[in-house]
């Protein structure tokens, strides 16, 4: 018997007329249905948020971060029984789906210690006997809307620093991951966050996503997924204030004296954790020209060697993609290649009787001008390109649309720090993968990526407005500009 799940409105736990379904990716079966919201879900929503911010926000950021910490505390309780459902629902394996679990509960604790801080700026005056200052204040009703790939700490992400700055929020989560979301809404409904602070609405793009975009009582917008979508939104969000965390295509280049082992160890990493399903995975390698030979018979030798399975057995390394559509798109991108006159080394078949795996796969001789080595498979295929310099390497990263993650292998530390100055990305790693963001340090890129920053100490600028406050204790009218001559 499949259990239907409930939306979250107003404080109160409510189903639809009609319910799909979530499926684990790895059997294609049904796990769980949830409602299919629509656009007065979304409104029911609105109007409780707003109900709910004049106390919320005014609620000193402390409690509130009092709160933010409880739902970590909950959190790492919940954290075994969580990983499992996550890896049983996203795919991605155990000790991975442990980690989405735990940078949830990094980023609660290290938001709600924001409470004690939300800084603003004091500064000088022009003019004698005034003081000015910036606060922080909400941006209002925010629109949360999520992918897939990390189902609950992408959640976390934004709702940790959209909380702890006032604001009260519509949460949107992917349709292929509600109960991950489900279970974190739960959370926060046990920790105390007041009804109508936080309001969950699952249902479909069309439906519920473009309701929450186009709604014209939300004042901001909180976006991760794909660069189409993002596009969209900015075209139909009206005035809100965006925040957009898009596509990658992220490199990692292999200098003639970098130690292959390590750099081994990171493309393998990069490329097919997540069975390729993260927006910093490593989907091109550009390699020296005197390296590339022993570097890809290395990669290839491991890359074989993976194996596929449901993400909760000891003996997987790579799960199954998240869905059909994003197996048919990996297939569809292998059979580019190999029409590009890529050389396909490693992999290229879909694997298994049910669910959605592919194997990973692996192209050589990819030429920078290829769809496969520009545009985001999102999936466990990789591209290995050749570079003849540190020039060329890096003048190969940057021909992509992309900006988001990137790194280099190399013992030359100048080479490095050329690479960290040219390299157009939010990120560059030196000496280890493109993954593997810490909460406490901004996350974003930079290009078709989008330019926002998540997490770290400017994460919560996504959340809060800035107001400039002058206080003038002169005691006259004082004119700036004007009454500023000595
Ligand atoms: P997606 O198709 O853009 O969907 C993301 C979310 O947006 C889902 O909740 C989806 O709802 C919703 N949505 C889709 N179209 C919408 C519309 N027109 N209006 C409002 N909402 C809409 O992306 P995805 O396939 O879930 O995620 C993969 C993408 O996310 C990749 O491109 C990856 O690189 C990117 N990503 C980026 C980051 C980052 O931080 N830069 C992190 C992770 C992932 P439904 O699920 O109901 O369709």
């Amino acid at each position: 018997m499949v259990m239907k799940y409930k939306m979250y409105i107003d404080g109160g736990w409510c189903g639809a007329d009609s319910y799909f379904d979530d499926l684990d990716p790895a059997t294609g079966d049904v796990m769980a249905r949830f409602p299919s919201g629509d656009g007065s879900d979304v409104s029911r929503a609105v109007d409780a948020a707003h109900d709910s911010l004049g106390k919320w926000s005014r609620t000193p950021p402390p409690a509130r971060g009092r709160i933010l910490y409880k739902i970590a505390e909950i959190l790492r309780a919940e954290k075994k029984r969580l990983g499992i459902l996550l890896s049983n629902e996203m795919g991605k394996v155990l000790p991975e789906a442990l980690g989405d679990v735990q940078e949830a509960i990094d980023v609660f604790e290290y938001m709600a210690g924001e409470g004690r801080r939300l800084l603003g700026n004091t500064t000088t005056s022009e003019l004698k006997e005034k003081f000015c200052m910036t606060v922080r204040k909400p941006v209002g009703v925010v629109g949360l809307i999520t992918p897939w790939n990390f189902p609950i700490a992408i959640p976390g992400w934004k709702l940790a620093p959209a909380l702890v700055c006032g604001n009260s929020i519509v949460f949107k989560p992917s349709s292929d991951t509600p109960l991950c979301a489900y279970e974190l809404v739960k959370i926060m409904e046990k920790a105390g966050v007041p009804p109508g602070v936080v309001n969950f609405v699952t249902g479909s793009a069309s439906s519920v996503g473009e309701a929450i975009v186009k709604h014209p009582r939300i004042d901001g917008l909180s976006f991760t997924g794909s660069k189409e979508t993002g596009e969209w939104i900015v075209k139909n969000a009206g005035l809100k204030k965006v925040g957009l965390e898009l596509g990658g295509k992220n490199p990692i280049i292999v200098m003639d004296d970098a130690d292959i082992h390590l750099a081994v160890d990171g493309i393998i990493w990069g490329a097919f954790g997540t069975t390729g399903q993260r927006c910093t995975a490593t989907s091109r390698v550009i390699a020296h020209k005197k390296v590339k030979g022993k570097l890809l018979e290395a990669i290839v030798k491991r890359a074989k060697a993976l194996r596929l399975g449901k993400g909760t057995l000891k003996t997987t390394d790579v799960g199954p993609l998240i869905n059909k559509a994003a197996l048919e798109k990996t297939e569809a991108y292998v059979k580019i290649g190999k029409e590009e006159g890529a050389k396909l080394v490693c992999g290229g078949r879909r694997w298994g009787k049910k669910g959605f795996f592919h194997e990973p796969t692996i192209f050589d001789s990819v030429t920078p001008q290829m769809r496969i080595a520009r545009e985001e498979i999102f999936g466990p295929v990789l591209s290995v390109l050749e570079a003849g310099s540190l020039d060329e390497a890096i003048d190969i990263a940057n021909s992509v649309e992309y900006g988001l993650s990137s790194s280099i292998y190399t013992r030359d530390v100048n080479k490095a720090f050329r690479a960290i100055e040219r390299i157009e990305s939010g990120i560059t790693y030196v000496n280890s993968s493109t993954i593997g963001a810490e909460v406490h340090l901004p996350f974003g890129g930079v290009k078709g990526t989008g330019h926002t920053r998540e997490a770290g100490i400017l994460g919560i600028d996504e959340f809060s407005n800035f107001k400039t406050v002058y206080v003038d204790y002169s005691g006259k009218l004082q004119r700036a500009q004007i009454d500023t001559k000595d």
